[in-house]
């Protein structure tokens, strides 16, 4: 097939497996050629096929040589419809990772679910024993209980709404929106599919079958951001998801048997669930020129590799005073932030391109579905029904 990209509103709904190959192999290359450091060897990462996820895996992989296994909700090319892209990443880094001579294995399936995360679990206790480090980074629209309720996110303000701009992906021009605010049983179902329970969960569960180490980490991830955001962001419907994550590594440590969780806070970066927010995707490409130009821009592959070998390197974990890692230290830098807010102040859509980075949102935007990727014939036939490898 050849396969183009077809954007409708912030996703698209082709990936091509090539150009998601060659962007793995991208960031797999940048660890390589990174320090090598001791750490955790037996790693399960819960969101592993794409953004934070997926580079926590690379980096855990690369870095410390550990064995992977990594859950995913992603689906396989069928009929004319192409595999997502988070599967043809999957199947890209499981393909080096065997040919570099590293266990990586995967589940596919819904992570919420008793069934995955009992399939996961016997699959560590049959191949890995015990994990020494947990990484939960889902990034869910919805969430189904055993019972059959659906949980949906949304991405609203809490209280009153927020009026601010934004831009409009399709005709890149600079408008004012309205974010109206969630009611109670919408903060509700936010918390339950993006805070920490299920977290708690998968702790539960994979100390009951003695399937992770007592000294074992976990780690999970939120944002928090300047205050243009917070609204939307640090004060709406997903930041009081993120306070409930935050209080459930609180328990998880606290519970006292070793194990030692955290939350990381980290950059704001193009996903896929980050162009979804409303106002976040201007900010982002106006920090992405800002960052650029003062020479301390770094994607997700970056920021995971100072995650996992500067700030969480050892047994010393370097926390802010409530205890959050922060690698959002160069996105907060004061230079940075005052240059944020003259240029949001100022952005209209004739000076979009001066006040911001559009080419570097756009090809982030593109590479999340495996286009834009240097070397790859996007005019030739590609086999897009590749397969994961332990999962054939
Ligand atoms: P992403 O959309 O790139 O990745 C989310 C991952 O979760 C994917 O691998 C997806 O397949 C998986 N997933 C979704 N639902 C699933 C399910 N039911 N079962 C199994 N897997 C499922 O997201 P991301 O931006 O990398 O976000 C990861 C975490 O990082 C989130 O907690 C997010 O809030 C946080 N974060 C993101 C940013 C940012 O700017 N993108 C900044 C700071 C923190």
């Amino acid at each position: 097939m050849i396969v183009k990209p077809k954007v409708r509103g912030f996703i698209c709904t082709t990936a091509h497996p090539e150009g998601c190959s060659a962007i793995v192999k991208e960031q797999i290359d940048y660890v390589k050629n990174q320090k090598k450091t001791d750490g955790p060897k037996r790693v399960l990462v819960i969101g592993a096929s794409m953004g934070y996820g997926l580079a926590s895996r690379i980096v855990s992989a690369y870095s410390f040589g550990a064995s992977t296994i990594g859950v995913i909700f992603d689906k396989e090319a069928s009929g004319a419809k192409t595999g997502t892209s988070g599967y043809y990443n999957t199947v890209a880094f499981e393909k080096y990772a065997h040919v570099d001579g590293l266990y990586a294995k995967t589940i596919n399936g819904d992570a919420y679910s008793r069934e995955i995360k009992q399939q996961t679990i016997d699959l560590v206790k049959q191949d890995l024993g015990k994990i020494d480090m947990l990484v939960y980074s889902l990034a869910a629209p919805r969430r189904t209980l055993e019972d059959g309720t659906v949980y949906k996110s949304v991405l609203k303000t809490v209280g009153a709404p927020y009026k601010n701009k934004t831009i409009d992906l399709k005709t890149l021009t600079v408008q004012d929106v309205t974010v109206e605010p969630a009611d109670e049983e919408e903060v509700e179902a936010t918390v339950k599919v993006m805070g920490g329970e299920d977290w708690q969960d998968w702790i539960d569960a994979l100390k009951a079958a003695d399937a992770i180490e007592d000294n074992a980490v976990t780690v999970a991830y939120s944002y928090i951001g300047p205050d243009i955001t917070h609204a939307i962001y640090a004060d709406g419907s997903i930041g009081k998801a993120k306070d409930h994550l935050y209080n459930t590594a609180k328990s998880i440590t606290a519970a006292d048997d070793g194990i030692r969780a955290y939350i990381s806070v980290n950059k704001a970066l193009v996903t896929q669930s980050s162009a979804a927010i409303p106002i976040v995707p201007l900010y982002i490409s106006i920090l992405y020129k800002v960052m650029k130009e003062n020479g301390v821009h770094e994607g997700c592959i970056e920021q995971m590799y100072r995650l996992f070998n500067e700030k969480m390197s050892g047994n010393e974990v370097q926390t802010d005073a409530e205890c959050r890692i922060r690698l959002d230290d160069l996105e907060m830098q004061d230079n940075i932030q005052d240059k944020v807010k003259e240029l949001w102040q100022n952005i209209e859509t004739d000076n979009i391109k001066d006040c911001a980075d559009l080419d570097g949102f756009f090809d982030d935007f593109y590479r999340l579905f495996g286009f834009r990727a240097e070397g790859v014939d996007y005019d030739a036939d590609c086999d897009v029904n590749v397969r994961i490898d332990s999962l054939q």
